[in-house]
Formats: structure tokens, sequence, C-alpha cells
């Protein structure tokens, strides 16, 4: 793992819910087990004094991204359920910083930084690059590595710590995010 980690950097961790773990509502393939790896960069990060961002689906009862009002997902993520809470082993610091998203009625927000004003919390504290992993790949973490880079950040995904719903579109995620400046990390 890179111990790269230096002042102006966070993590983001995308998603780490029970719901896309194996055995949730929209559980990923070996979702869980990039849990471990993840514990070990936040551990980094805590050594390094850098802040902790985590992101979560938070979806109200009825929400729009629901296959029963239309969507395209089964329900899942729905708010103070067991599913929506993070993976238990998941070690997330104390002082961590929580992002809430699809708590809205009018639309679904794969991207942590879809109206969160998360872009400004971290221009805020001084961060100037990102270290990317959660789930899944070629929805949430693509979506906000995406926009990350979009806001100016320099980003690198972690790649041991992400898994795609599906191989096909996970390979093609990696494309679009590199093409848009994503570094891929091992
Ligand atoms: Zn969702």
């Amino acid at each position: 793992m890179n111990k790269q980690l230096q002042t102006g950097d966070a993590l983001l961790i995308v998603d780490v819910q029970n719901d896309f773990c194996p055995g949730g509502k929209l559980g990923v393939e070996d979702g869980d087990t990039i849990v471990p790896v993840l514990n070990q960069w936040i551990a980094q990060a805590e050594t390094h004094q850098l802040p902790v961002f985590a992101s979560r689906d938070w979806h109200p009862l009825g929400h729009l991204s629901f296959s029963e009002q239309g969507g395209p997902w089964p329900e899942h993520c729905v708010q103070d359920t067991p599913g929506a809470a993070f993976h238990s082993d998941l070690q997330l610091p104390k002082n961590s910083i929580l992002i809430s998203k699809g708590a809205r009625f009018d639309k679904d927000q794969y991207s942590a930084f879809d109206d969160t004003g998360l872009a400004e919390e971290l221009h805020k504290r001084g961060i100037k690059r990102l270290w990317v992993g959660g789930l899944a790949q070629e929805v949430c973490v693509q979506a906000t590595a995406l926009d990350a880079r979009e806001a100016g950040f320099e980003t690198l995904l972690i790649q041991k710590a992400t898994r795609a719903i599906d191989a096909k579109d996970g390979e093609q995620a990696l494309k679009k995010m590199r093409d848009a400046g994503v570094i891929l990390q091992d």
C-alpha cells in the first residue's frame, strides 16, 4: 500500500454500507473484502492526522430510485435500517465527516459531491488531493471520482478498495475515470 499520504490529502470512502455488501439488498460480490484494505488506509490517515470523509446512501422510504417507484434499483439503504449502516468492521474514526446523499425526493445522488457541499468542505480544510475507495465501482464511486476531478481535486482511486457490481461495467468505469484524469492506484 502507498505510504505517500501527506498534508492536503483526505480519504473519501464511498457507501461501504451493509446493503452494498454480500447479503445486502444490493450486495456487490466480494464488496466486504475492501473493508480491511480501507481500514489500513484509515489507520494511515489517522497517523498523518488527515481527514476521513465517508458517504452513505440514505434513502427515504418510497425513494424514486427504487424499482417499485419505477427506478433502476431494488429498495436499498433505507434511512435508519441495518442495511443503511456502515459495514460493522469498517473502522471509521470518531471525527469522520459524514456525507448523506439520496435523501431527496426529487432526484437520486450517486456522487458524494452532488449538492452535498462536499467540495466546499474540502476547500475549507485545504484539501488538494483525494484518495477514493468504496462501492460500487461503476456507480457511486465512478460518479464521485469524476466529480472530484471536475471540482479540481487531484484524485486517486484505490483499486484494491473498490469492487464493481458487474466486471465489464467496472472495467469501463476504470477507463472513464482514467480518461478524466483519475490516477488508478493499486
Ligand atoms: Zn441508492
